[in-house]
């Protein structure tokens, strides 16, 4: 089995436990571990892979409760870097119209130190990079960007999620766009929703975003669709792969249980030619994923509703 190397941030999400007013009026918050590569790492080991997370927290009681809850999760984090900078958190609240307050206190997930002795390791493995704040500036940045350029083996597998989030690039949507564009280049696998692939592409239609995606470099292109499913483009020869029906209660986490359910199947694959000629093999895999996804829906947070494999099995 292969190693999945996640890259990016881990931070506290300090959630409002009344729902439904805003950030000012709270007063009691539940300290959740949160982001979405870190998500995606605890995913993959709680289905039996093999996950290394690479990132960095604070040296701080914030940042060990982080990479103890990774730990307990199985994931390998003998690669993490801690920093004398704060553990980066992020105050959540869901205001009366709905809408999300959100309050970013950036610290120790931006100063990622790039690991030139990655590269050996990197072979035969796959790299995800999920960009939800790595995008923002700092060393992690920078990181990102060798990563990439490291990862440019054909014996390795790289895999990328933008993970927008508006509240982090309110008025900059350009500049993220922007930096995304290398990513989709010379990613073997990207993961969109539906807003990211128009945001992406600057195209309503998401077949024709696809296509404009390929015709970046992209092979392989999966846009999830909530319940609906996803759709899976291959070298612009695509399929609507259908979610199963469930009751969901919180959707925190299903696009990083769908990648991370993805990345494991692929970790599994003795080398990767199967998933880039074969649509049947990875239309096995979405589906397998997207269940993945619909079961993280019906329980509360992120990382303690991922699936295990006995769970996804049934
Ligand atoms: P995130 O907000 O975590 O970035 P996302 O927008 O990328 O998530 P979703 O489309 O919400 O991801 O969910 C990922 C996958 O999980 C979907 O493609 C689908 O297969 C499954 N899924 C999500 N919500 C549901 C649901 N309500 N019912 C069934 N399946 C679902």
């Amino acid at each position: 089995m292969k190693k999945v190397f996640c890259v990016g941030e881990l931070l506290i999400d300090f959630v409002a436990e009344k729902q439904g007013s805003d950030l000012s009026k709270a007063t009691h918050f539940t300290k959740k571990a949160g982001g979405a590569p870190a998500n995606v790492a605890c995913a993959i080991s709680k289905l039996g892979g093999k996950s290394v997370f690479l990132g960095c927290v604070g040296d701080d009681p914030f940042g060990r409760f982080l990479l103890d809850v990774l730990k307990t999760e199985g994931v390998d984090i003998s690669l993490a870097q801690l920093s004398k900078t704060f553990t980066t958190l992020a105050f959540v609240s869901l205001a009366e119209d709905g809408e999300r307050d959100f309050v970013f206190s950036r610290g120790a997930d931006k100063e990622l130190e790039y690991d030139p002795n990655l590269r050996k390791s990197l072979k035969d493995n796959i790299l995800h990079l999920g960009a939800a704040t790595a995008l923002l500036g700092g060393t992690l940045e920078r990181a990102y960007g060798k990563y990439l350029f490291d990862g440019l083996t054909k014996d390795m597998f790289i895999s990328f999620d933008p993970n927008f989030r508006s509240d982090l690039w309110k008025e900059n949507e350009e500049q993220f766009i922007k930096k995304c564009m290398p990513f989709i280049e010379k990613s073997h696998l990207c993961k969109f929703s539906m807003e990211e692939a128009q945001l992406l592409s600057g195209k309503t239609d998401i077949n024709e975003a696809c296509d404009f995606f390929h015709g970046m470099g992209a092979k392989i292109i999966t846009v999830t669709l909530g319940k609906k499913g996803t759709l899976l483009s291959l070298n612009s020869s695509k399929k609507m792969i259908p979610s199963v029906s469930v009751n969901p209660v919180d959707t925190t986490g299903a696009g990083d249980a769908f990648i991370g359910c993805l990345l494991y199947q692929i970790s599994d694959l003795g080398n990767f030619d199967p998933v880039f000629e074969n649509h049947e093999v990875l239309e096995k895999m979405v589906s397998m994923a997207n269940k993945a996804g619909a079961i993280t829906t019906t329980n509360y947070g992120a990382i303690p509703s991922l699936p295990t494999k006995e769970q996804l099995d049934k």
